[in-house]
This record gives C-alpha cells, structure tokens and sequence, in this order.
C-alpha cells in the first residue's frame, strides 16, 4: 500500500516548504534524465501512519516569465505522469493568480481528476479568503496547510488517505 504524490503548482507558494517537511532528510533517487535531476525531487515521505513517495516540482525559480510557461507546463505534466496524485498547491495569502488557473487549467486536461487542492501559508487568520476562492478552481474541496508551521498536517493525511487505500 504505497502511492506517489507530486506537489506541483506556480513558484513560491511553498512546495519545497512541505516536501522538506514530509521527508526530513529521507531523500530517495531521481529520475537520471538530464535536466530532470534538478528540477524533479523525489523522497520518501511521512505523514502521522501514512507512507508515500512525494515528487518535488523545483527548477523553476529562476526562469524568466518568458521560459516560465513552458518549462512550468512539461514539468508539471511530467510529475502528473509519474504521480497517483497530485498536491496542487496555491498561496493562500496572495488568493488565486493567472499562473494557477493555468496549473489548474494543466490538471484538470491531464490528471483525471487525482487532485487535492491546498491552500498554503494559512497560518492565522491571513488564508481564509484564499481558502474559499479555491473551490473555484472546481477541483474539490481544499485543504487548507501552513507547510512552515506545520499546521493542517492532519488534515492532509485524512484527505490522503482514501488515496493511500487505494494504491
Ligand atoms: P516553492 O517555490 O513552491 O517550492 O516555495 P518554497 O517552499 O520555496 O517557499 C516559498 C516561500 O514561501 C519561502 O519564503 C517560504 O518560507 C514561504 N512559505 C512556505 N510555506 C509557508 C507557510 O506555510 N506560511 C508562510 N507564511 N510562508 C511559507
Ligand atoms: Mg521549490
């Protein structure tokens, strides 16, 4: 019983935040294709009971809004393919942008619906009009997580583990 789970989503909303955090320092292999080493991460994650394999979607950070696209767009496709689900992960704080429709534009075309949406950085008061404008994305109903602080963590694994079951 075992499953894989890519975070993806626009740079900054946290993704590397929660996979460090998932993984601690249980860092597996990746695939060798060249440029995919850098940009896809991959480690063993843990979550109360739960074990997963989690696949960081990095390498984007320094892309010029230009190359940002279509580099995003393979990246992201490229995890959804590898993954049984998908974290898409938004910015509570900052409410929905341009970028994420598109990332949710790419999810809805090509995971078949193995999405759970979170929304991050919802410390405090701070995330809650980002966590209800996310049921807009139409992508289910969304977990709301602050992957710096550790909270929603729970909340995370009970909305994994009906996927966990699965696989
Ligand atoms: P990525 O580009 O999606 O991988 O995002 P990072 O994990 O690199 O995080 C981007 C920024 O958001 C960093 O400055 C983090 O410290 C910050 N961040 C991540 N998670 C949280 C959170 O839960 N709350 C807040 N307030 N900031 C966060
Ligand atoms: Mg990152």
């Amino acid at each position: 019983m075992s499953f894989t789970l890519a975070i993806v989503g626009r740079p900054n909303v946290g993704k590397s935040t929660l996979f460090n955090r998932l993984v601690g320092k249980r860092l597996a292999l990746v695939d060798d294709q060249p440029g995919v080493t850098r940009d896809l991460r991959e480690g063993a994650a843990r979550l109360g009971q739960l074990r997963f394999t989690v696949i960081d979607t990095a390498g984007l950070e320094e892309a010029t809004d230009e190359s940002l696209q279509g580099r995003m767009r393979a990246l992201t496709e490229r995890a959804v393919d590898m993954a049984d689900l998908c974290l898409f992960m938004v910015d509570a704080r900052t409410g929905l942008t341009r970028q994420d429709l598109v990332f949710a534009d790419i999810l809805r075309k090509r995971a078949d619906g193995r999405v759970i949406v979170a929304t991050n950085k919802a410390e405090g008061q701070a995330g809650e009009a980002g966590f209800y404008e996310a049921y807009n994305l139409g992508l289910g109903e969304p977990v709301a997580i602050s992957a710096e602080h550790g909270e929603g963590m729970d909340e995370l694994r009970i909305a994994l583990t009906p996927w966990a079951e699965q696989f």
